[in-house]
């Protein structure tokens, strides 16, 4: 019993990591889904940088899908596992909005800091047609829009407070060789 439950909460996990992807990917990046209320918030996001949507939006959401979600999986799964296969999901959702938060706010540390600020800030500033994955680039692999960034051009209106040097305006040395400022061609 308790092997299912640790693998049904995997499963969770495993399943947020592709809604990341495809709801980022699909409804955040296709034009036909721009017009959207996630379109609208995404393209906001993009356009303003330290925008993100209020958290009562998010709330919300995630409310509704753990009520549509858990009479189903309960079923499906039985009531133990199904419970931790939505704790799971939900639970790596609210990672996933801290970690996107953190992306923009901190410079992270240590190896999936240095990861995640370059895969992350590629897709605002370089292409955005990929790197869609902000916890991990699993699905980014899967559906071949993994890019290995380079270094980025950081548009300086929507520079990122940890990347500037306060003294100076510039890019703070220890990131100079990942990041400059300039105009970029696709935000
Ligand atoms: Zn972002
Ligand atoms: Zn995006």
């Amino acid at each position: 019993m308790i092997a299912r439950v640790v693998i049904a909460a995997l499963l969770g996990v495993l399943t947020w990591t592709f809604l990341e992807y495809l709801i980022h990917r699909w409804m955040g990046h296709d034009r036909r889904f721009r017009r959207t209320p996630f379109g609208v918030e995404h393209v906001r996001h993009h356009a303003e940088g330290d925008y993100f949507a209020p958290t009562w939006k998010k709330l919300a959401i995630a409310a509704v899908v753990v009520l549509l979600l858990s009479a189903p999986a309960m079923a499906v799964a039985g009531s133990g596992p199904g419970i931790a296969y939505v704790a799971g999901l939900m639970g790596f959702y609210g990672v996933y909005e801290v970690i996107h938060r953190r992306e923009h706010t901190h410079p992270g540390f240590g190896p999936y800091g240095r990861w995640a600020r370059r895969h992350h800030f590629y897709h605002h500033f370089v292409d955005g047609r990929m790197n869609h994955g902000v916890t991990s680039p699993l699905w980014d692999f899967v559906f071949r829009t993994y890019r290995q960034p380079g270094i980025i051009k950081v548009p300086p209106r929507l520079c990122m407070s940890w990347l500037k040097d306060p003294r100076t305006g510039d890019v703070a040395a220890e990131h100079a060789h990942t990041f400059v400022l300039g105009a970029s061609p696709k935000a």
